[in-house]
C-alpha cells in the first residue's frame, strides 16, 4: 500500500506499516510495535473502524435501560432484620405524596428476604 501525506496517520512512523487500531485510545503498529494515540486518528478518516458505541463501551459509559441489578450495588445499612436477625439489610428509601410524612424506608433482608418498611 502506498504511503500519502493525507493518510500518512494512518501508518507507522518507522516502518510504514498500516497501524491496526487496538483500542479506542491508541493504534499499534503490528510490526514493530509502535504506538500511536488514537485521539489524533478517531478524528479522521479512520473512524469508520471506530462505531460511536465502541467509544461508549470503551469509556464505560452505559447505555439506557441497560442497568445492571446487582444487589451489590444497593445501598446497605447495619440493621437488624427484624425476622431473622441478619445484621444488615438492603434499603430504598421513597418519598410519599405528602411532603408532611417525609419519606419511607423499605428494607430487604439478604438473608430471608424479608421485607418491610420504616417511615
Ligand atoms: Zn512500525
Ligand atoms: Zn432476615
Amino acid at each position: 500500500m502506498e504511503k500519502s501525506r493525507e493518510s500518512g496517520f494512518l501508518f507507522c512512523n518507522w516502518c510504514g506499516t498500516m497501524l491496526v487500531l487496538k483500542s479506542t485510545k491508541y493504534a499499534e503498529c503490528p510490526l514493530c510495535k509502535t504506538t500511536r494515540n488514537a485521539k489524533e486518528i478517531i478524528n479522521k478518516e479512520i473512524a469508520y473502524t471506530v462505531t460511536a458505541e465502541d467509544i461508549r463501551r470503551e469509556l464505560g459509559i452505559s447505555l439506557f435501560g441497560e442497568k445492571t441489578q446487582e444487589e451489590a450495588e444497593l445501598p446497605k445499612i447495619k440493621k437488624a432484620c427484624e425476622k431473622c436477625e441478619h445484621p444488615e439489610l438492603v434499603y430504598t428509601t421513597r418519598q410519599t405524596r405528602s411532603a408532611d410524612e417525609g419519606q419511607t424506608t423499605y428494607y430487604t433482608c439478604p438473608n430471608c428476604a424479608h421485607r418491610f418498611t420504616e417511615g
